[in-house]
């Protein structure tokens, strides 16, 4: 009997001493958790946020983390963006009106579908770019066809205005953004939408951004909720994941995940 009390407080002890130090504080500090939310880990902080959202397959007006634009704010009825995104541009509305400068959003919230209706407009030339060009017929080789649209539109399933985190503010020319009120408006923005969380993820090319988008003065993205979709982007979303459009098969060639997706500005990462 004495024996094996003596064995087992040999082996108490030496797991004492061991066991507990060789536990790292990760491990310990999984311990609790279950199975299924050790192995997300990473994805914890977005778990309510899936692939079908990231890619615009979901409708705004009847979807609870969305509301309606009120009129104050928006330049046309049927507008909608994610509830956090509003309530922080309601705040930078307010401080920019106190500064003497409107802010009025032209476009918002654009799903899967709507995005589909925009692309396929241009890629059958049914819709015409740059004043009058039909793309069907001046650029029939897909890839070419694709990168033309690519310069101001996103494929359907990967615009970042499938969020619910961006908008586009006052005007859709940068030539707006230059001159008289737009520049003031402009000015107003690069000085104080980071502070309400804003950010222009297409700003100018060169070599800090050398892929994506031409710039777009007027889109601005809401950061603290768009990084969680850019992370879940990152993990899930790929080129073979697009399809379901017309010249969707160009997507990998060109790697509009890669280039288009990411290729935004550094301090919207
Ligand atoms: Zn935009």
């Amino acid at each position: 009997m004495r024996y094996y009390i003596s064995i087992t407080l040999v082996l108490f002890a030496f797991l004492f001493f061991f066991g507990c130090g060789s536990e790292n504080p990760k491990s310990k500090k999984n311990t609790n958790l279950a199975p299924e939310e050790v192995s997300v880990d990473k994805s914890k902080t977005v778990s309510d946020i899936t692939l079908d959202r990231v890619m615009g397959k979901f409708n705004p007006p009847t979807d609870e983390k969305f509301t309606l634009i009120e009129a104050p704010y928006a330049g046309r009825e049927d507008m909608y963006l994610h509830k956090e995104t509003y309530a922080a541009f309601k705040k930078m509305h307010a401080a920019a009106n106190a500064d003497g400068i409107k802010l009025i959003i032209r476009s918002a919230t654009r799903n899967f579908l709507s995005q589909k209706f925009i692309w396929e407009g241009k890629w059958t030339g049914r819709r015409l770019v740059d004043g009058g060009e039909n793309l069907k017929d001046s650029t029939p080789d897909p890839e070419a066809r694709a990168l033309k649209i690519l310069r101001w539109s996103s494929m359907p399933g990967t615009s970042r205005h499938h969020w619910g985190t961006d908008i586009d503010l006052n005007a859709f020319t940068n030539d707006y953004f230059e001159h008289g009120e737009g520049y003031k408006v402009y000015n107003w923005l690069k000085a104080n939408a980071h502070d309400y969380g804003f950010c222009q993820p297409y700003s100018e090319k060169g070599v800090n951004r050398p892929d994506g988008y031409n710039e777009e003065r007027w889109h601005w993205s809401y950061m603290p909720l768009a990084r969680k979709y850019m992370a879940v982007a990152r993990q899930q979303m790929s080129n073979e994941a697009i399809t379901g459009f017309e010249g969707s098969s160009t997507a990998g060639e060109i790697d509009v995940v890669g280039k288009y997706v990411f290729g935004i500005d550094k301090a919207c990462h």
